[in-house]
Parts: structure tokens; C-alpha cells; sequence
């Protein structure tokens, strides 16, 4: 049985990777001369820029892979446990230190409302039901029948999936900041808080579960040690060709054609590739959809967009967390904006990345290595980022030098950004999100894009854009679906 993978996320290489553990002859095809997707790694003037994914959760499901092969992680890859988690910054410039040690963090809550602290103790314990269902139980469970969600729904509802997360976390908590903090998680996956499934509240007690990581090196990595293993198991790797076209006789496919002309005949092809734009553009021939799916593809809702501005500086900001999150003022207005008004706002709220915290070897000495994210709109807002950009770059390093970073302008010694843009014509996703489609009940499980194509046969799904969804847990379980159903 042969198998082309299209894309090297964390989603393809962990389908790569399991596929040929049972045996397929797998190949893999990756439009960039470098893998990783959203994981790529930028290296420039001795700083190591992680792209994207920086807070590794639940790294079983990392070790798991290099476990298929009887290898040992650990002579691949190094995960450190954080400390710190977070450390949240309000517009009063208050802080508060998120992390795994309860004592604390209870403190931390009572020093702002008191009586939020037992209100926290009781939404751990229902985020431990609601993972319990839906990430031990349902996140490798292949959605592909109608009675597979039917079975699920009424512990769905048991468990209340048809609040958002900010609700359920209301529910619970009365301080305002408190209830920000603690219903971010959604905006990890390219979700509105304040309409992303209380399902979504999961990801709180999954970090609770097994801890916060940092891969030593950077996440990147974690990428390089899969390709060293990918290497050892035989698995093909074709860098730098895009799959233009996949190949089918009525409604199998049954390989795909390269940019260079090449074909390459497969049993299966597994996209790892942004599923509407499989279907939009790979597809060319439509005329197989049926009515039902065209519905369904058509109402999809899109994740937000991402502004990452990637910087080095000449000196170290010692005072600055691993990991900082940053609310403006106006946040569910803000959030407003990018999801429903698709408009900018510069009440914006932020993620700050500074890995060379933890690990000396991402900067030059002395110095410290960054990014900033800010959630923007997807480019169904027509939001020309070739003038919006520079605007955005310099209102965050405003906002950063105001909030933590003084004289933060004269230290960057380089810097680059990327906008919506770039995830839409580099990394092939629909309107540029920066998450595929939105993690919104309706969007969820079976009504997300199916696993094993619900259109094609020999046509497999695996990434952010099925189920379960966005994130490296999320990815690397899709993986985990493909394995029990080819
Ligand atoms: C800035 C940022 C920060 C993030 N932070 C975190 C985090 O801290 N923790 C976390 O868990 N998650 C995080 N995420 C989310 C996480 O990174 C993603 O959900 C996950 O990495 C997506 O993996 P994927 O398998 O869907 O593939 P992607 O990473 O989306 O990769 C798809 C690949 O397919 C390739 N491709 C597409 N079309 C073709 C084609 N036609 N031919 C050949 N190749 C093709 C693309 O080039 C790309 O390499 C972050 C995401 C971003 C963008």
C-alpha cells in the first residue's frame, strides 16, 4: 500500500510517521525547501526564530512518534518543563503569574477577588469533565457518520458545549481579568472566546495535566529530530514542489501531480494542506460535491488572522517571561473586530514570545531573541497589508515599550513580520487564517472537514482544518483518527 503525504505540518509528519510504522510506502511532499508548516524555523544573524507553534503541551503525543520506531525521544529531542506559564498583563499593569503551582496561583486569584478562588477550584474540576470527553475519549475518534456525533451529543450537552468559553468560565468566576485569563485558551486555536465552544475549555485542564514545555533548541526541533527520523525509517521526503493537482478517476483519486509536471500515483493521498483549499483549488472539478457539502463548505466561518513580527535585540530583557500575554483595554471589542467587523483596532491585545529566556542558544550573547503575535482579521477583511503592515509593526512596539519594554526601538537590532498574507499564499490557507477554520461547535467533530473525505475515496485528511482541530495536540491527534481508519 502506498501513501503521498502533501504538507510537513506536525499533522503530516505525525500521519508520515504512523503510516509507515504500519507498513505503507510513504511519501512526503512539502511545497517549502524546509518542513515544519507552521513550525518552520527562521535563523538569521545568530538568533533561531520559531514561526509559530512555542508552548508545547501534552508531549506524549510527540514522544509517541519516535516510540513507533522503539527510538529513544530523548536522542532527538529535549522538552523542558516550564516554570511559568504565563504571565498575563491587564491595562492596569497588574501581573499575574499563571503556572501549575495551585497554591500560587490561588493566591495570586484571592489578591484579586476573593471569593473567585473557590469558583476557580469548581471550573477545574468540570474542565476536567469536559477533557475527560473530549480529549481522552473523542479527539482520535474518526467523525465520519452522522450516528457518531448523534452517540456523543447528549454528553456533549451534558457538559454544556453550547456555552462559549468566556460564559462557562463566567459561570464560575466574577472578576473581570480573571474571567479573561482563564477563557483565553480558544485564541490558542484561532477561536473567539466569546463564541468557541465550551468544549474548547479542555485545553485549561490539559495544560494542568501535563505541564507547559519548551523544546530545548526551539520547536523547530522538534521538526529536525522527525526529519532525522523520517530519514532512518525510509519514509521520502520531496522538499521544495507543490502539489498543483490531485489525479482521480470518478471519485477516486488516485494520485497527485506535481508543479515540475511530475505524477505520482498513490493509494492514498493524505492532505495535510488547508482542506477548502484542497478542495477549491486541487480539486478543479467540483462537479463530484454534493449540494450538502457545498452547503457545508460554504458556511464555514474562519479562524482570525495573525500579525507575528519576529525581533532581535542588542540587549536582554531580563524582566520579560518566557511567555507574556497582554489584554487591551477594549478586549471583546477588539475581538469583535477581527471576527465579525473584519476591521483593525488599535486597542490591541498580544502574545509575547521571548524563548532565549529559557534557552541562552536562540540569541547571540547578551542579547535576546522574540516575537510578537497579534490577532488581526483574515483577508475576508481586504485589508491591504502592504500599508497596514508597517502601521501594525510600529503601534506594537509602542504598545510594548509602554507596557514592558522601554526604549525597545533603539535596542532591535533586526526584524521581520509576517501578515495574513503569507499564511494565504505561502502556507496555502483560505483567506490566510491563521487556524484553518474556526473551533465553533457547528464547525466541530462531524461538522468540521472529515478525516476520510466524505467526497473521495483515497483521499484522507489530517492538520488543523479537521477534526479534532488546531494546535500541535490537535494535529497530532488527527494523525491518531487517520491511524484507525486506513
Ligand atoms: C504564530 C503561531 C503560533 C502558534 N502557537 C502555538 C503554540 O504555542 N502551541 C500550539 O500547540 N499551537 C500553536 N499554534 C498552532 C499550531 O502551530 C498549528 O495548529 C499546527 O502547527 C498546524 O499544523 P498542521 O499539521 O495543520 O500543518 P501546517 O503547519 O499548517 O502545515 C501545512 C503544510 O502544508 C504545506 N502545503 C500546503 N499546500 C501544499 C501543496 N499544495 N503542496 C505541498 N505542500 C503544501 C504547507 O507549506 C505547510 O508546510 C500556533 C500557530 C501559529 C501560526
Amino acid at each position: 500500500m502506498n501513501s503521498v503525504i502533501i504538507g510537513s505540518g506536525f499533522g503530516g509528519i505525525a500521519a508520515a510517521l504512523r503510516l509507515k510504522a504500519k507498513g505503507h510506502d510513504v511519501t512526503l511532499i512539502e511545497k517549502h525547501p524546509d518542513l515544519g508548516g507552521r513550525a518552520r524555523v527562521f535563523k538569521k544573524n545568530g538568533f533561531t526564530y520559531d514561526a509559530g507553534p512555542t508552548v508545547i503541551t501534552a508531549p506524549h503525543l510527540i514522544n509517541e512518534l519516535f516510540e513507533l520506531f522503539k527510538k529513544n525521544p530523548k536522542d532527538y529531542i529535549e522538552l523542558a518543563p516550564l516554570k511559568i506559564w504565563y504571565q498575563f498583563i491587564f491595562e492596569d499593569k497588574t501581573k499575574f503569574n499563571y503556572s501549575g503551582d495551585e497554591t500560587e496561583m490561588k493566591r495570586q486569584i484571592k489578591n484579586i477577588n476573593e471569593e473567585d478562588s473557590i469558583g476557580y477550584e469548581k471550573l477545574v474540576n468540570f474542565t476536567k469533565k469536559i477533557f475527560d470527553k473530549g480529549f481522552k475519549e473523542l479527539s482520535d475518534v474518526p467523525f465520519d457518520k452522522p450516528f457518531v456525533m448523534m452517540q456523543q451529543l447528549p454528553a456533549l450537552l451534558k457538559l454544556k458545549s453550547y456555552k462559549s468559553v468566556y460564559s462557562l468560565v463566567s459561570s464560575y468566576i466574577k472578576n473581570e481579568k480573571l474571567r479573561r485569563m482563564f477563557s483565553m485558551h480558544p485564541l490558542l486555536v484561532g477561536g473567539n472566546p466569546f463564541t468557541t465552544t465550551s468544549i474548547y475549555g479542555l485545553i485549561l485542564y490539559l495544560e494542568k495535566k501535563w505541564g507547559i514545555h519548551y523544546s530545548m533548541g526551539g520547536t523547530g526541533n522538534i521538526i529536525k529530530g522527525f526529519e532525522k527520523l523520517m530519514k532512518e525509517v525510509g519514509i521520502k521526503v520531496i522538499k521544495g514542489h507543490e502539489v498543483i493537482k490531485l489525479i482521480s478517476n470518478k471519485k477516486k483519486i488516485t494520485g497527485v501531480q506535481l508543479n515540475n509536471q511530475t505524477f505520482i500515483e498513490s493509494d492514498n493521498v493524505i492532505c495535510n494542506a488547508d482542506p477548502p483549499a484542497v478542495y477549491e483549488k486541487m480539486l478543479n472539478d467540483n462537479s463530484n460535491n454534493s449540494f450538502l457539502f457545498k452547503w457545508k463548505k460554504n458556511r464555514m466561518e474562519y479562524s482570525m488572522g495573525l500579525f507575528v513580527y519576529y525581533f532581535g535585540t542588542k540587549k536582554t530583557y531580563d524582566d520579560v517571561e518566557h511567555h507574556t500575554i497582554k489584554f487591551g483595554n477594549k478586549y471583546k471589542e477588539h475581538l469583535d473586530d477581527i471576527f465579525e467587523n473584519k476591521k483593525l483596532n488599535n486597542d490591541i491585545s498580544y502574545y509575547l514570545h521571548r524563548p532565549s529566556a529559557t534557552d541562552k542558544s536562540m540569541a547571540p550573547p547578551g542579547q535576546d531573541c522574540f516575537y510578537v503575535l497579534v490577532p488581526v482579521p483574515n483577508n475576508q477583511s481586504k485589508i491591504d497589508w502592504s500599508i497596514e503592515g508597517e502601521k501594525m509593526k510600529n503601534l506594537v512596539i509602542d504598545k510594548m515599550e509602554n507596557d514592558l519594554m522601554p526604549e525597545l526601538r533603539k535596542n532591535i537590532v533586526e526584524d521581520f513580520y509576517f501578515t495574513p498574507d503569507y499564511f494565504e499564499k505561502d502556507l496555502n490557507t483560505k483567506y490566510g487564517s491563521g487556524f484553518s477554520i474556526q473551533p465553533k461547535f457547528s464547525q466541530s467533530a462531524y461538522f468540521r472537514f472529515h478525516n476520510k473525505s466524505e467526497i473521495y475515496d483515497g483521499l484522507y485528511f489530517v492538520g488543523a482544518g479537521t477534526h479534532p482541530g488546531a494546535g500541535v495536540p490537535g494535529v497530532l491527534s488527527s494523525a491518531k483518527v487517520l491511524d484507525k481508519i486506513l
